[in-house]
């Protein structure tokens, strides 16, 4: 259990990094709005500390001249971490959107993947339960697309965990031994979750998942995917979320159409973050309709690609 770690970690560094002290204190006072749909809400955060990731440039050559700031020679002296299986490090995130805000690189430099990575997710999910772990696709909002990792976040912080417990929006779709497949309804986003305590068989279902979508977007380093995963009672939920668009039309539109919104897992899960205080006070229910119709697939959709996981 790295818990107990994690905690030490978090009230060390509080203590002896100004910069985490200050964001994390700022959190406290954070803005939020809430939006209520028919069965659900989505919550709009007021975050300009996170305009870093919201309006980083991820094109090759933006990435290819800065240094990688995941790399442990790049970050600051400050920041320390926790050893994970000498394959990965756990970090506090000093630009936090939960109070308890992690974010976990490979040792190596090596590019943002999950296909064969996905395994490790699952362990690290069940090494710390009272976090959601989640990955962005280099093309989904990771601000390093190459350099692997996965962040994570205090537990429940996501309307999606509990929506998915709820019972509400997803439909079992099919069960074996140790797995569920589960599929969202009436939720304006189309996610497939899988639910189960076989590490084998929720592998394996999401290889068939992976190369299924794979050839639906042969053009792409990986198909466009955000996961969300958490490991409770001895057994996992990954919310897979497949998207279309990196950033939705209103990140590039001018003038007032403009909104600073570049969707992620934690967007997608339900809280969208918005760095700048204008877009936060003008989002509307309809943008947030619009913005999810825009990077996700539709429910419909979505049935091809269940074909090929069951
Ligand atoms: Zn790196």
């Amino acid at each position: 259990m790295y818990s107990d770690q994690i905690n030490e970690l978090f009230s060390a560094q509080l203590k002896e990094w100004k910069l985490a002290r200050l964001n994390y204190s700022q959190l406290e006072k954070v803005r939020t709005r809430r939006f209520s749909f028919s069965t659900f809400e989505v919550l709009v955060q007021y975050n300009p500390e996170r305009i870093r990731s919201s309006a980083a440039k991820v094109d090759s050559k933006s990435i290819g001249e800065r240094p990688c700031f995941l790399c442990a020679k790049n970050r600051p002296h400050e920041q320390r971490g926790v050893n994970y299986e000498n394959r990965l490090t756990i970090l506090v995130n000093p630009f936090p959107i939960f109070s308890r805000h992690l974010t976990v690189p490979a040792d190596l430099h090596t590019d943002q993947r999950i296909k064969s990575n996905f395994d490790t997710m699952l362990s690290l999910a069940e090494a710390m339960p009272l976090y959601t772990v989640f990955y962005n696709g280099p093309q989904c909002g990771a601000s390093a697309p190459d350099h692997l990792h996965f962040q994570a976040g205090n537990l429940g912080f996501m309307p999606i965990e509990d929506d998915f417990r709820k019972g509400r929006h997803a439909t079992l779709l099919a069960s074996e031994q140790g797995i569920e497949i589960w599929i969202w309804k009436d939720y304006l986003r189309g996610i497939i979750t899988l639910k189960g305590n076989n590490r084998k068989s929720l592998v394996r279902v999401f290889e068939n998942f992976f190369n299924g979508f794979s050839k639906i977007q042969p053009d792409r380093p990986e198909p466009m995917l955000n996961i969300i995963t958490g490991y409770s009672t001895k057994e996992w939920i990954i919310h897979l979320i497949p998207r279309k668009q990196h950033r939705p039309s209103h990140f590039f539109a001018t003038g007032s159409d403009h909104l600073m919104v570049s969707p992620a897992a934690v967007d997608l899960g339900g809280v969208i973050i918005t760095p700048r205080e204008e877009d936060f006070k003008r989002i509307t229910q309809n943008d947030i309709e619009n913005i999810f119709q825009q990077v996700c697939f539709e429910e419909n959709e979505l049935t091809g690609l269940l074909n090929e996981i069951i």
